[in-house]
């Protein structure tokens, strides 16, 4: 009894035993495998503490993401614009001579004899007027160079470094990456000028605009009656229509050659001489592009006069807009720091300083320069106007 009851004891020992081999077996199964997974999941951290100990950076946000995925399309613009800049110059020049030479050829004969002398003098007075600021203006606005930073900028004048050019950043500069340059009071890199309009070109930039724009304004009113005499006659605009299309009146004239008959519309396409249709053509033309002009330069120019009343760039205006929506979240009012009054904004950009009036140097061209050198402004939030950095 007693081995039985000795083996009974042992069995229960014996099996106790296995069972806790089993669960050793079992615990150090699960334990290598937590280690397994604890060292997959500390590599996965670390790999991924790495990955952004490498790229963190405080400014990220969404829109920086944003700009750095749209990069390789900002590239592919900038060089488009760039490289299409002197052609564009040149189809303003082509097609702004086309319009005044159609003036010339067309409407101010035209004005000769159906008005008396005193609206035809005014026609040649006022016409004139605009050409020569129109001219002169453009002239000005592509060959002036907008201004650029000073390598080193005295004392207060430097806000930030341009982290492209590695080079002083003076209050209300920016850079340019088309031209590669930074630009002082940058407001947008024009294509039409193929050049930046800035500090010493803006009030040539505006004043095209505004001329042009009136210019436009001037041809289209004063060619209203020959347009809607010429375009409005069935068989004229018939007649433009259909023998401007080269192919067309080729495939016609083969296919009434090939029928051996006459045809009504050839003769009706006939009718008209060479000069008549070109006469056609050449005023059609040029008010549809004067009317164009009209409207997308009206736009424009209304926008940059918004602007400078203002007292902000195009460039401007967006980082305004963000600090006055940031600041309106804790209840903070944001002023523009360069705007001092409509009629004060207006004066500066101008340059009316020094004696320099209105009739004189905005009425009629003048090459003045800027009142100050742009590599300081007065603020009204940290003032440091120095009128000695007068050029
Ligand atoms: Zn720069
Ligand atoms: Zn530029």
């Amino acid at each position: 009894m007693k081995g039985q009851s000795d083996i009974s004891l042992t069995i229960p020992a014996s099996s106790t035993g296995s069972t806790n081999y089993i669960m050793d077996y079992d615990t150090d199964k699960s334990r290598r495998r937590r280690n397994v997974c604890s060292r997959v999941c500390d590599r996965y951290r670390y790999i991924k503490f790495c990955l952004r100990s490498l790229t963190y950076n405080f400014f990220t946000n969404r829109n920086m993401v944003l700009d750095t995925c749209m990069e390789p399309l900002f590239w592919l613009v900038n060089h488009i614009t760039r490289y299409m800049g002197p052609l564009m110059v040149v189809l303003v020049t082509i097609l702004s001579s086309t319009v005044v030479s159609v003036v010339y050829i067309c409407i101010l004969p035209r004005c000769l004899e159906t008005e008396a002398y005193v609206q035809f003098t005014f026609h040649l007075i006022f016409g004139h007027w605009l050409l020569v600021n129109i001219a002169f203006h453009y002239y000005k606005g592509v060959r002036t160079p907008p201004g650029y930073p000073p390598q080193i900028v005295p004392d207060t004048g430097v806000a930030t470094i341009c982290k492209k050019c590695i080079a002083p950043k003076p209050p209300r500069t920016h850079h340019c990456s088309i031209c590669n340059k930074c630009i002082l009071r940058m407001d947008h890199h024009c294509p039409w000028i193929n050049n930046c309009v800035g500090h010493y070109n803006y009030r040539y930039f505006i004043l095209f605009c505004i001329y042009m724009w009136t210019g436009t304004l001037y041809v289209c009113i004063s060619a209203w009656p020959l347009f809607s005499e010429e375009f409005f006659d069935a068989r004229k605009t018939f007649d433009s229509l259909l023998a401007g299309s080269v192919l067309f009146t080729m495939l016609h004239s083969y296919k009434v050659a090939q029928q051996n008959k006459t045809d009504p519309l050839m003769e009706r396409i006939s009718a008209l001489t060479d000069s008549e249709s070109a006469y056609h053509k050449a005023v059609v033309f040029q008010f549809i592009i004067c009317f164009s002009v009209l409207i997308a330069l009206g736009v424009l120019t209304a926008w940059h006069i918004r602007l400078i009343s203002r007292g902000e760039t195009s460039i401007e205006k967006h980082i305004n807009d963000s600090e006055r929506a940031r600041l309106k979240k804790v209840n903070v009012v944001y002023k523009n720091p360069y705007n001092f009054g409509v009629k004060e904004n207006w004066r500066m950009l101008l340059g009316l300083y020094g004696g320099r009036t209105f009739w004189l140097h905005v009425l009629l061209p003048s090459s003045h320069p800027p009142e100050h050198d742009g590599t300081r402004w007065e603020s009204l939030v940290t003032p440091g106007y120095v009128s000695a950095a007068l050029p």
